[in-house]
């Protein structure tokens, strides 16, 4: 399926890579699905870390959700649930967890790393988030491609980059 809209980011250290992500959190509404893909190390979870500081999230809250697969996060502005799929050994676990019934809900902006692992489990309309490291020659240099799928999330990108 093609995007609505698309747009590349490139971060030059660990912190930009959160500060993106912080703009991001603080435009992020109840309902929205973000997807993180990309490799280990591509800065996936540094980017979501900052997210919560975006939707002020207390920084003592933020963990790894590697054991939960689903971790909630409290955030004063909007709420997130922050998943990461990478040990999912099976679709159905997904159900278990819970996952299917929050994005649902939508009371909470959800951000999924590896989400395609399950692409079924991505919904209509979703931001999807590509992270890559795109040289070998700067260890630091990450590009970030957002991609819309849906007018919810081509709004939100829309926001993010204003
Ligand atoms: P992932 O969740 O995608 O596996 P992490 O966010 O856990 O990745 O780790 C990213 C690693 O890459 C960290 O060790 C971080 O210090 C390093 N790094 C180097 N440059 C960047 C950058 N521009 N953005 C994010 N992380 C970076
Ligand atoms: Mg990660």
């Amino acid at each position: 399926m093609e995007p609505l809209s698309e747009h590349r980011f490139q971060t030059r250290s660990p912190e930009e890579t959160q500060a993106l992500g912080a703009r991001l959190g603080r435009v992020l509404q109840a309902g929205d699905f973000v997807g993180l893909v990309g490799d280990l190390g591509a800065g996936k979870t540094r980017f979501v870390r900052g997210v919560a500081d975006g939707a002020e999230v207390p920084p003592s809250e933020v963990a790894s959700p590697t054991f939960a697969i689903v971790y909630p996060y409290d955030g004063k502005r909007v709420r997130l649930h922050h998943a990461d799929l990478y040990r999912l050994a099976d679709p159905d676990e997904l159900y278990a967890t819970g996952f299917f019934d929050l994005i649902g809900a939508g009371d909470s902006a959800m951000l999924v790393e590896w989400i395609d692992k399950i692409p079924n489990a991505v919904p209509e309309d979703a931001l999807l988030l590509h992270f890559r490291a795109p040289s070998l020659d700067d260890e630091d240099l990450r590009e970030i491609t957002a991609r819309a799928f849906g007018p919810k999330s081509a709004a939100r990108l829309e926001e993010w980059r204003r």
